[in-house]
C-alpha cells in the first residue's frame, strides 16, 4: 500500500499574502488543491500535514473544489519540514510500505512523474526527482567574494516528491531526531544512514512556489500547460484546395462529378476527364499533403484510359485512411457556360458522396456560368474548383 503526505504546513509568508501560500489561488484552485489533484488515483491514501490555524480556511478551500473526500487524514505538523514530515508518519496506517512526501507548494507535479518515483521504488529504498542545475554556482564568503566555483556537471537541484520504503524512512527520521538533525529534504536523512537514494528526471515544470514573483511565474505558466494540453487534444484539421480544366470536343460524353450529364460536347482527356471529380481528389490530395491526381494516376498509363474518375476518387479515399483522414467537408464548384447543370446538381452530391462512404450533407456541388467570359463562357471548356477539410481521427 502506498500513501502520500503533502506538506502544508510552512508559513509561507514570503509569498506576502498574509495567509499561508499554499492557498494562494491558482485558476480557481488552491496551490495545494492542484497539488493533491496531482495525486488522486495515483497512490492508496493521503495525508495532509497543514498547521493548525489554517485549519479551517483549508478544509473550506478543499470542500468547496469537493477535494475533502481525497484526504485520508488532516494532521498538525511541527515548527519544522522535517517536524511536520514526522507527525505525517506518525499518521500512516499500519499496512502503508511506500509512502511519497510532497512539498504543498509544487502544483505542477505531473502524475507521470508520481508514476516515475513509484517504478523507481520497485528498486530502490529511496527515489527523488532531480533536474540539472541551468545556473553557474559560486561558494560566496560572508563579505560577498567568489571562494570558488563548484563544477555544475555534478550538481542536481532535487524536487519533491520523493518516495521511500516506509521502514527505513521511518528508521531515518528517528535517528534524525534521536541525533538533533535537521535537515532540508528527506533522503538526506537516508543519505546520513549510508542508505543508497536513487535519482528520476524531474520536470522543469514542477517548481516550488516561494514568493509572489514565483505565483506570478506560475499563473504563466498555468496557462501555458493548459494550452499544450488542449493543444494535444485538438483534432487536426487540414484544409485542400483543387482546380482542374478540360476542353470540350465532339463525340465525347459529358461526365462531371460522376453524373452523364446530356450536351452535344463531352470534355477530352485520357480519363473520363470528369473535371469536377477531378478537382475534388486534388483537394483531398492536397490537404493530407500527397501531392496530386498526376503523381498517383499518370495520365500516361494505359490502366487509367477512359476509366471512370469515381474509382479514383475511391482509391484516393483510401490513401487518405491510411494516413488517417476522414474529409469534414468538401465543397465542389463547376464553371461552364452550358448545359444547364442545376437538374444535376443533387445526382452528383449523392454520386460523390456515395463514392466517397460519407454522408451527403458533407458534400456541396454548385455550378456557375462566366457570363459567357473567358475560355467557359465561350464554350471551349470547363473548369472546376474545390476546397475541403480534413480532419485526422
Ligand atoms: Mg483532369
Amino acid at each position: 500500500m502506498t500513501y502520500g503526505i503533502i506538506l502544508g504546513a510552512g508559513s509561507g509568508l514570503r509569498m506576502g499574502l498574509g495567509k499561508n501560500k499554499v492557498l494562494a489561488t491558482l485558476r480557481g484552485q488552491t496551490i495545494i488543491s492542484h497539488a493533491i489533484l496531482a495525486f488522486d488515483k495515483m497512490v492508496d491514501g493521503l495525508i495532509l500535514v497543514i498547521k493548525k490555524e489554517d485549519d479551517a480556511l483549508i478544509k473550506a478551500a478543499l470542500e468547496k473544489t469537493g477535494l475533502q473526500s481525497k484526504i485520508n487524514k488532516v494532521v498538525y505538523g511541527g515548527s519544522t519540514r522535517q517536524q511536520s514530515v514526522l507527525q505525517g508518519l506518525l499518521a500512516l496506517p499500519e499496512e502503508v510500505e511506500r509512502v511519497l512526501i510532497h512539498d504543498g507548494a509544487r502544483p505542477f507535479v505531473s502524475k507521470e512523474l508520481i508514476g516515475r518515483i513509484l517504478c523507481g521504488l520497485d528498486q530502490h529504498q529511496g527515489v527523488i526527482p532531480v533536474v540539472p542545475v541551468s545556473d553557474t554556482i559560486k561558494e560566496v564568503n560572508s563579505f560577498g567574494q567568489v571562494v570558488k566555483t563548484i563544477p555544475r556537471e555534478e550538481l542536481m537541484a532535487v524536487q519533491t516528491p520523493q518516495g521511500f520504503h516506509k521502514d527505513v524512512l521511518v528508521r531515518a527520521y528517528q535517528e534524525a531526531a534521536h541525533q538533533g538533525f535537521e535537515a532540508t529534504d528527506d533522503a538526506s536523512l537516508l543519505e546520513r544512514l549510508g542508505i543508497a537514494v536513487s535519482t528520476v528526471m524531474g520536470e522543469m515544470e514542477n517548481v516550488k512556489l516561494t514568493t509572489k514573483t514565483d505565483l506570478d511565474f506560475a499563473k504563466v505558466l498555468y496557462q501555458k500547460l493548459k494550452g499544450k494540453k488542449a493543444e494535444a487534444e485538438m483534432p487536426i484539421i487540414r484544409i485542400g484546395q483543387g482546380y482542374d480544366v478540360h476542353r470540350l470536343v465532339e463525340g465525347r460524353p459529358l461526365i462531371l462529378c460522376g453524373v452523364k450529364v446530356i450536351h452535344e460536347k463531352g470534355l477530352l482527356g485520357h480519363s473520363d476527364a470528369d473535371v469536377g471529380t477531378h478537382a475534388l481528389m486534388d483537394a483531398l490530395l492536397g490537404a493530407a499533403g500527397l501531392g496530386d491526381i498526376g503523381s498517383h494516376f499518370s495520365d500516361q498509363s494505359e490502366q487509367y484510359k477512359n476509366i471512370s474518375s469515381l474509382l479514383l476518387l475511391e482509391q484516393t479515399m483510401a490513401l487518405l485512411e491510411k494516413e488517417g483522414y476522414s474529409v469534414q467537408n468538401a465543397d465542389v464548384t463547376l464553371v461552364a457556360q452550358a448545359p444547364k447543370l442545376k437538374p444535376y446538381i443533387l445526382e452528383m452530391k449523392e454520386t460523390l458522396a456515395y463514392t466517397m462512404n460519407i454522408s451527403p450533407t458533407l458534400i456541396n456541388v454548385k455550378a456557375t456560368t462566366t457570363e459567357k467570359l473567358g475560355f467557359e463562357g465561350e464554350g471551349q471548356g470547363i473548369s472546376a474548383h474545390c476546397v475541403c477539410l480534413l480532419r485526422r481521427k
